[in-house]
């Protein structure tokens, strides 16, 4: 595919298609190794775009049987990219389009378009997988109501919107909202149903299915309550009701994403629907509920208002990501969801924004789109509307919500629609909280304190290091939320909310008794790193007395990572005053068990690194891990009596239930678990692995049982248990690679890839084998360079078969500029031997060149 260097396409070159649908209608004749499409497309100028134009349609590896204008015979001009009829060869005004096409779903291994996934018929055509079904302008901002056929023998036939009419061997599906062609999906096969229903508030009576394979229908009543709920919620919280008459979820076990929002037909990686005590752990459920949601949501934020172009995903995703995070925070616990999104945005997002890969919010430049479905787009993209929410107020918010649905209702918009309908209904100027959307890089925010005469001053200086294409900076908008405590514990000034506009700029408190500690950037009020230096003490007085249950889990953190990063760059180790804060802080049974648990997990050794790269320092994933461990073991031992007591009273009582409270109680009890099992051998671990009736515990007690390096009957008999159950085998694979020993990691992965249930085309079963060598910091960083090679001998190999599950899986060397001579020199040599791939996808051409633009 890749002949010379691809072209990017630029956010600047946009204009209108010049053509306006007013109907397609599709008949799907399904056959594995030829599919017929049949298109009728009403096309008719836009008033957009005067003048007589060409037109052009996309279309990617279509066998085009016959095309037809207004009836009559015609014969466009063909490229690689799809085709064109002239304008001279177009009648004046509105005209119809009818092609048959030849595809072969049984050959297409991408899973980009249509496809099949054990004997099942499916499609995935965000973000340009429906040229690759029939020709059509494959853009977002072409938005039409489709009409579909399907023809074949198997028994469920579906498409988006509403059932019309069906027989023997054939389904007829309307949907009448125009929509762009990513949100098509068709899905054909022997499926079960399990169903259920919705009244809206206004008395729309909605069928609800989720359809599986035979066998699974006992799997599926969690997701369905999660639909529910999220429907409810919906129409709560956002005045947001469903439209259709039905509402159906399909599970396929081939699958590149997570889940995909098709109007009325979502459909779902097997794993974020198929779930039982017995089978899946409580964050496998949490992250079913919240994954549903979101793509329910998307009706509204994504499908009724959808993007005018790829470059404004962060308007949809962005949007959505955080609703779902509102959602789980109201069905949870809101502290805790704070915490664990917080978590994921810095692993993930600051990762990426501090790397060769960083880009804005929205991207102004891509060569491939499917390589911008990245943590910046949809985590800082949600912690972007987080910040506008906090700086318009909620009200502000609500009013802004409103105005968009009714104004772009049909619509596909961009930032600018979304931020003027702020301005409109608050009055406000956003014109530099822009600058989210268009800078990208993570902002740094240093301060100075000053207290004279009872009068106490905050000074932050604000600045952006430069990204890739980005050197200039200018400040942000930058809500910071702070509070003041007294020095004897009581707080006095509640969350008052700072709006940073300069570049340096001080905020003045009067008419405090004495000087009191702050607590900065209370529930992470903005997504930036915040450079200030204080003592342990301060930290765990803090950690003891914050009101903001954000800010008192920060300092535990910051505390934690303070003493490992002395612990590994000067092998001191003063981890005395964190353990007993730790010990207060565990045995305080004031707090929510899920949060106690949250404070015992140490950052991981891939935020040391971060966090010693960032100190100047480079980091040595050797030392980290060891440092690590020896801090674990420390805590282990110090804290042996609460920890052992804390597991035995956590202990949760049949039946399992998986929502939020036993949840963190498990939490609470495995975190402990993980560190007694450093001390005693692996007994508790066995024993509970030995009675576990369900997956959270299991799993959990499998993966200390393998850190102990214990555990080779455990894993025998889990495989010999979960044999015909993929997902579960999927979880196989990866805790023991994730927690083989660092010189073992690469050793493991290659014997696992030789099992015969190694399905590598599976992208779930690559990324439970590849995914977790790349999580394994010190494994795969290990010096003798294996666990390097092996993977990108693995890439190679999946590149021809799925360029954008390769693609995605590139991002484990983002970092390695950090990394010491020796591993940066092998990591830049297996990069650019696949690089040098023969043939290598556009996707992972990107991907790869842009990770090693990096090196400075
Ligand atoms: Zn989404």
């Amino acid at each position: 595919m890749k002949d010379a260097a691809p072209q990017p396409t630029l956010l600047a070159d946009y204009t209108p298609y010049p053509f306006r649908i007013g109907g397609v209608d599709l008949t799907f004749r399904l056959a594995p190794k030829s599919t017929r499409v049949i298109a009728r497309i009403d096309f008719a100028p836009n008033p957009d775009r005067p003048g007589r134009h060409d037109l052009r349609l996309h279309g990617e590896g279509l066998k085009l049987m016959s095309a037809k204008i207004d009836g009559r015979k015609v014969k466009p001009a063909r490229d690689a990219e799809g085709l064109t009829v002239a304008a001279a060869a177009l009648p004046e005004g509105a005209f119809t389009w009818e092609a048959e096409v030849e595809i072969a779903p049984a050959r297409n291994t991408a899973l980009e378009g249509l496809y099949m996934s054990n004997g099942m018929y499916c499609t995935q055509c965000e973000a340009e997988g429906f040229r690759k079904i029939t020709f059509y302008p494959d853009r977002p901002d072409v938005m039409a109501p489709f009409r579909v056929r399907i023809e074949s023998d198997l028994p469920v036939l579906l498409s988006n919107g509403n059932p019309v009419a069906q027989g023997e061997g054939w389904a007829e599906w309307h949907d009448p909202w125009p929509k762009p062609s990513y949100l098509f999906a068709l899905v054909a096969g022997d499926l079960a149903a399990v169903s259920d229903s919705f009244t809206t508030r206004s008395g729309r009576e909605v069928a609800l299915n989720i359809w599986v394979r035979a066998g699974d229908e006992d799997r599926c009543a969690y997701a369905m309550d999660s639909l529910k709920r999220a429907m409810k919620w919906d129409e709560d919280v956002y005045g947001r009701e469903y439209d259709l008459d039905v509402f159906n979820i399909v599970a396929v076990d081939d699958f590149n994403m997570g889940a995909m929002e098709n109007k009325g037909l979502n459909i779902f990686n097997s794993r974020l629907v198929l779930a039982s005590p017995e089978t899946a752990t409580d964050g496998d459920f949490e992250r079913i509920e919240s994954v549903i949601a979101h793509e329910y949501f998307h009706n509204w934020t994504g499908n009724r208002i959808t993007c005018r172009d790829w470059f404004q995903l962060c308007l949809k995703e962005g949007l959505t990501v955080f609703r779902d995070q509102q959602f789980s925070a109201h069905m949870r616990s809101a502290a805790v969801k704070r915490i664990e999104d917080v978590l994921t945005l810095r692993a993930r997002q600051f990762r990426e924004d501090m790397g060769p890969l960083a880009h804005p919010v929205r991207p102004d430049r891509y060569i491939e789109i499917n390589n911008f479905y990245t943590a910046t787009v949809y985590e800082k993209g949600a912690e972007v509307i987080r910040m506008l929410k906090l700086l318009v107020g909620d009200e502000g918010y609500r009013k802004a919500l409103d105005l968009y649905f009714e104004r772009h209702d049909g619509q596909a918009a961009t930032i600018e629609d979304w931020l003027k309908v702020f301005e409109d209904a608050t009055g406000r100027d956003l014109a530099q909280f822009n600058r989210w959307y268009t800078d990208a890089g993570t902002p740094r925010l240093s301060v100075r304190e000053t207290w004279q005469d009872g009068t106490y001053t905050l000074t932050f200086a604000q600045h952006t290091p430069p990204t890739p294409g980005q050197d200039e900076k200018p400040p942000r908008v930058i809500p910071i939320a702070v509070g003041l405590i007294n020095p004897n514990g009581d707080e006095v000034v509640p969350t008052t909310l700072l709006e940073m506009t300069e570049a340096e700029q001080s905020f003045r408190f009067e008419g405090l008794a004495s000087r009191p500690v702050p607590s900065i950037l209370r529930g992470f009020s903005a997504p930036v790193v915040l450079e200030r230096q204080a003592d342990a003490a301060e930290r765990a007085f803090l950690l003891a007395h914050d009101t903001d249950p954000f800010n008192r889990w920060e300092a535990g953190r910051a505390l934690a990572r303070d003493v490992l990063t002395g612990l590994i760059a000067e092998e001191r180790a003063p981890a005395g005053e964190y353990v007993e804060a730790l010990g207060r802080m565990l045995t305080d049974e004031g707090l929510d068990p899920a949060f106690r648990a949250l404070c015992l997990r140490l950052p991981s050794e891939d935020d040391l690194a971060q966090a010693l790269h960032d100190a100047g320092l480079t980091p040595d994933p050797d030392r980290i891990h060891a440092g690590r461990e020896g801090l674990a073991t420390q805590i282990a031992r110090q804290l042996q009596k609460p920890l052992a007591a804390i597991f035995a009273q956590m202990e949760t009582p049949p039946p399992y239930r998986p929502d939020a409270g036993p949840a963190g109680r498990r939490a609470l009890r495995l975190a402990c678990l993980g560190l007694l099992n450093r001390t005693d051998h692996g007994t508790r671990a066995a024993a509970l692995f030995a009675q576990a009736d369900n997956m959270t515990e299991s799993a959990a007690a499998l993966a200390c049982l393998i850190d102990g390096g214990r555990g080779a009957r455990e894993i025998g008999a889990f495989y010999e248990r979960w044999q015909g159950n993929r997902l579960v085998i999927d979880k196989w694979f990866a805790l023991q690679v994730a927690h083989a020993a660092p010189e073992m990691a690469a050793q493991v992965a290659a014997r696992l890839s030789e099992h015969p249930d190694f399905e590598w085309k599976n992208p779930n079963r690559f990324r439970a084998l590849l995914g977790a060598l790349a999580a394994n910091h010190a494994g795969f960083h290990h010096i003798s360079g294996a666990a390097y090679r092996f993977y990108v001998d693995w890439l190679i190999r999946l590149d021809p078969v799925n360029p954008q599950t390769t693609a995605r899986m590139t991002t484990a060397f983002e970092t390695w500029t950090r990394y010491d001579g020796d591993r940066k020199s092998m990591i830049r040599a297996e990069l650019e031997r696949l690089a040098a791939t023969p043939e290598l996808s556009r996707d992972s051409f990107e991907m790869v060149s842009r990770i090693l633009g990096a090196d400075g």
